[in-house]
Parts: structure tokens; C-alpha cells; sequence
């Protein structure tokens, strides 16, 4: 395929003309699709449906510690899910606390405790004229809408396919003590689906930063979603990494079973050190008198072990690849070779991400929406939803059926060609 930038002028008014009565037509069909929820569809939903028979009026719902889960009380979660859990999250059981149903409500539970009453005894957040934090971009809206509601200022960090630039975050807080914090999505990355490697997360468990509270929020939401059994990627485990970095207490590590089990009924979960576990009990036992343990005994007796979540990940994963290569060969049979995008294609978590040129993201988002395909709002996965180069477009492939992804992928690139070639030919 000929580069677009290799047409002539008459080349791309020709092309534009064609391009723009396809538009017109796809158009008429008036196409209803959405391509902006990363959640799973029914059918993911399905897989784990033998949990709600779990447990019934009739179940023993005492836990192996004696616990009567119905009742109030165990703080840090009941002992079978913080040893299932303690799998997924790749430490020991005593290095984890079980919450409820959101990571991303420990997330913002977590920024709440430092802006109030700082970390290990420094100066509260709020108390300080500058709270910063380092954003790899482009990333989770959610992460930064935590960020911004709390008033931190947020600094962009590029991401290369190893991880955030690490030359930039090194520098960065070693200087800057304001800096005291960074959002990390590590494996199978939001958007993009990068995992970073080893050599970054070892530069993360070394980082020397100015300020003696800055924490990593390592946000590990995708670690076992993979989209392939025999093509996954590896994360280093950061704990441990960190320990032996002796920088033990730098990170905070969340992640829940949002996309395992339910996400609006999963279990989610935290890992830290000892001395930020001793830190964050404290705050809990104000906070509540205990999580929902009929939940985490519910999901600890279905899936049993890691094993057991993985088997049902590999479920998962049957029904959401046909949907992302569905995506991908479009992109691939109608944009390849044409210099007017660029695509990574990711090995798991839940999003395909897309760089058009600069300064058309916005345009391309606005013409899908015309037609009916509604696309996550251009500059979401920035902070303060500023894409500089206004050229990222998250695509979110659960949702729909594979037919209904079919038909909005071609839309979208047939919005990306136009509007590609109306900035051309400005
Ligand atoms: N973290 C990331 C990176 C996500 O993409 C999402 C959901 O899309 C979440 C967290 C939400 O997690 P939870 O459902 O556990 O609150």
C-alpha cells in the first residue's frame, strides 16, 4: 500500500472522494456500537456464574480460622482468600490486606491517607505548598482523575515499549521532593498493553527519590489476564525486587478480581511491606470493622487456588482474543503501509491503543461518534485529558460482539483515512 504521504494532492482529493461517500453510506446504516467500555461482556460474566451457587442457606460459612463470615470482625481478609489472593498478587499471605469489591477504591483510599496524614510520619500531603506526581502517558484516566481531585499536579512520563522512560523518572525525583508519587499500570499496560521489563522494574525497586514518602502505586490490575497461554509476558515481582534493592518500603502494590470474577462484585486486594501494612491497618481499623468476607469466602471456595484463576483466565481469554484480532486485522488490512497510524499489539489486559497522526485524534473520535460508534473520548488517557499531540484513541474491545467490533473497526479506519487526509491536505 502507498504511503499517504507519498500521494500527490489530486491522488488524495480522489481518494477523499471515494472515502467520503463510503462514509456517507455506513453512516445511513445509523450503527448504535460502542467501542469506549472496557468491561466485560455477558458472556465473560457467564463464565463465573457457578460462584453465585457457592454458598446458599445451607453452607458452612465459617472460614478455616473459625470465622463466621456473616459476622463482624478480621480486618486484614479471612485466611483461605489472603492465601488464594497472596498467589495472584506474588507474596506471602502476610504481606497482603483484603478489601472489598474496587482496587481503584483502595487506590483513592490510599492518596486520601497520605493528603490527611502523610506516609510513616512525614508532613501531610495537604499540609505541603506542591504535591506532584509522575504520569505515564498515555495511561488510566482514573488514575489521574484520583490525582486531580486531590489537587497533586501531574507530570507526563512518556512510555517506551520496556516501561515508563526511566532516564526521565530517575531524574525526576531525585530531584524534585514535591514529587511523591508515580501511577503504574506494569503488565499488559492501560492502554497500550505494554509489560515492562525487568531491567525498568528493577530501576523502579533502586530509585532514590528526594522525597522520603514518595511511593510507587503499582496498579498490577492485568497480571493475569493474558490473551495467550503460550505467549504471555513476565513481570518481576516488585516487593521483592525492592527489598532486595533495600528501598523495602517504596511500593504500594494494588490489584482485585474485577475481571476474574465480577467486576462489581470481585474482591480486591493490597500488597506492602510490613511497615506500610502496620501503617494502613491503623487507618482500617478506623475505617471499618471488616470487609465483606461472605464474598472473599465465596470466591476462595471457587476458585481454590491459582491455578483455578487461571483456568478460568484462559476462559476469559477464549472469548475476548477472536474480538481483539477482529480489531487488529482491520487495522492491519486497511492501515498498514499507509503512514497514518501506529498500533501495538497487546499480549493481554483489556485494550487496543491507536496513534494517529498528530492532531487528529480529537477529529477522528468526533466523525465516529457522527456515525454511531461512540470511541473513548480523545485526551482521556492523559492528565487533565490533555493529549498534546492529540493523536491517542483507546479501543476497548469486550464489550461488543465480535460482528458489532467488526463493523465499528471499519468505520473508525475509514474516519482515520479521512481525517488523515483532510490534514494533509490543510
Ligand atoms: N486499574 C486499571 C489499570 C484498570 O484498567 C481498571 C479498570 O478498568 C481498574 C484499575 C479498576 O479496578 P477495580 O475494578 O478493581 O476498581
Amino acid at each position: 500500500m502507498k504511503s499517504y504521504e507519498k500521494m500527490s494532492k489530486e491522488e488524495l482529493e480522489t481518494l477523499k472522494k471515494e472515502l467520503d461517500k463510503k462514509y456517507e453510506e455506513v453512516k445511513a446504516k445509523g450503527l448504535k456500537l460502542d467501542m469506549s467500555r472496557g468491561k466485560p461482556s455477558k458472556a465473560q460474566l457467564d463464565i463465573t456464574a457457578g460462584m453465585m451457587d457457592v454458598l446458599d442457606s445451607s453452607t458452612d460459612l465459617v472460614s478455616e480460622d473459625g470465622v463466621d463470615c456473616r459476622n463482624y470482625g478480621v480486618l486484614d481478609g479471612i485466611k483461605e482468600a489472603k492465601r488464594l489472593f497472596s498467589q495472584m498478587a506474588e507474596v506471602p499471605p502476610e504481606k497482603i490486606i483484603m478489601y472489598g469489591n474496587s482496587s481503584l477504591n483502595i487506590m483513592y483510599d490510599t492518596i486520601s491517607r497520605c493528603m490527611t496524614h502523610g506516609v510513616l510520619g512525614s508532613t501531610p500531603w495537604m499540609k505541603l505548598d506542591k504535591v506532584k506526581f509522575l504520569c505515564p502517558v498515555p495511561g488510566y484516566d482514573r488514575h489521574f482523575a484520583i490525582t486531580e481531585y486531590f489537587g497533586i499536579e501531574m507530570i507526563n512520563v512518556p512510555m517506551t515499549p520496556e516501561g515508563p522512560d526511566m532516564d526521565m523518572v530517575e531524574e525526576l525525583v531525585s530531584k524534585d521532593d514535591s514529587i511523591k508519587g508515580i501511577w503504574c499500570v506494569p503488565k499488559y499496560s492501560n492502554p497500550q498493553g505494554i509489560t515492562y521489563s525487568d531491567e525498568t522494574v528493577r530501576r523502579f525497586a533502586r530509585l532514590k527519590p528526594a522525597a522520603e514518602d514518595f511511593r510507587i502505586f503499582w496498579d498490577n490490575a492485568y497480571c493475569i489476564h493474558h490473551l495467550y497461554e503460550d505467549d504471555q509476558d513476565f513481570l518481576l515481582e516488585i516487593l521483592e525486587e525492592c527489598e532486595k534493592a533495600g528501598n523495602p518500603d517504596l511500593v504500594y502494590k494494588f490489584a482485585s478480581t474485577s475481571k476474574v470474577s465480577f467486576p462489581g462484585s470481585g474482591v480486591a486486594f493490597l500488597a506492602a511491606s510490613d511497615r506500610n501494612l502496620e501503617e494502613i491497618r491503623k487507618q482500617l481499623t478506623i475505617q471499618t470493622i471488616g470487609h465483606d468476607k461472605l464474598n472473599q469466602l465465596r470466591h476462595a471456595r471457587y476458585f481454590k487456588d491459582l491455578a483455578g484463576l487461571k483456568a478460568k483466565m484462559r476462559e476469559h481469554a477464549d472469548i475476548i482474543r477472536p474480538k481483539f484480532e477482529a480489531v487488529l486485522e482491520v487495522l492491519e488490512n486497511e492501515l498498514g503501509g499507509l503512514g497514518i497510524g501506529e498500533w501495538i499489539k497487546p499480549k493481554g489486559g483489556y485494550f487496543i491503543s491507536f496513534e494517529s497522526m498528530e492532531g487528529c485524534a480529537k477529529k477522528i473520535v468526533a466523525k465516529c461518534k457522527e456515525a454511531g460508534v461512540i470511541m473513548t473520548n480523545a485526551g482521556a488517557t492523559f492528565p487533565y485529558g490533555k493529549d498534546p499531540k492529540d493523536s491517542n484513541i483507546r479501543i476497548a474491545p469486550t464489550f461488543p460482539t465480535p460482528e458489532e467490533l467488526a463493523e465499528a473497526a471499519e468505520l473508525f479506519v475509514l474516519c482515520v483515512k479521512i481525517v488523515s487526509i483532510e490534514k494533509l491536505l490543510a
